[in-house]
């Protein structure tokens, strides 16, 4: 297990579209394991293969207040968006504190394949729901900074340079 080093916003290989995994072998379980410690180590609630630099369609969540129940989901599909727009404040672990307010859609109803390469389907809502999307997103090449308004990305953008500088 080992931890995988996470890009940063702007980076240009978050917009990388993820394409779908062929085969859940013992090579992606790896993946899934190393991304898990991951997101646990840095204390985030999910984390996209994009994030780690591989652009395949890989996502961890956990939202539990426990951490211990992580949900793996290989190509997941958006079934159906239901419910209300939200607005909820988001934060992302390749935007390291950054947070600000993105609408999305209470519910969802996803499709994946699980650890085991088997398809499963859930319906989440709340903060499940707006991770869930948070993550697709990131397989398609989107960080929820696109979302805002061109000033706050210029912003957010040279504070993470700032960041990155400093660290560097
Ligand atoms: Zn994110």
């Amino acid at each position: 297990m080992a931890l995988l080093p996470i890009l940063h916003y702007p980076d240009v290989r978050l917009k990388k579209v993820a394409r779908p995994v062929a085969r859940v072998d013992e090579r992606v379980r790896a993946l899934v394991k190393d991304m898990a410690a991951t997101m646990y180590d840095a204390d985030g609630i999910g984390l996209a293969a994009t994030q780690v630099d591989v652009h395949e369609q890989i996502i961890v969540i956990d939202v539990s207040a426990t951490r211990d129940e992580l949900k793996v989901f290989i190509n997941p599909e958006i079934l159906e968006l239901t419910g209300e727009t939200v607005a909820t404040e988001e934060g992302c672990l390749s935007v390291p504190g950054i947070y600000d307010v993105v609408e999305r859609r209470e519910g969802v109803r996803v499709r994946a394949l699980g650890e085991d390469g088997e398809s499963f389907e859930l319906s989440a809502d709340g903060l499940l729901a707006v991770c869930i999307q948070h993550e697709i997103d990131h397989l398609k090449g989107r960080v929820f900074v696109d979302y805002l308004s061109q000033l706050k990305q210029t912003r957010i953008k040279g504070k993470m340079r700032k960041l990155d500088r400093q660290s560097a």
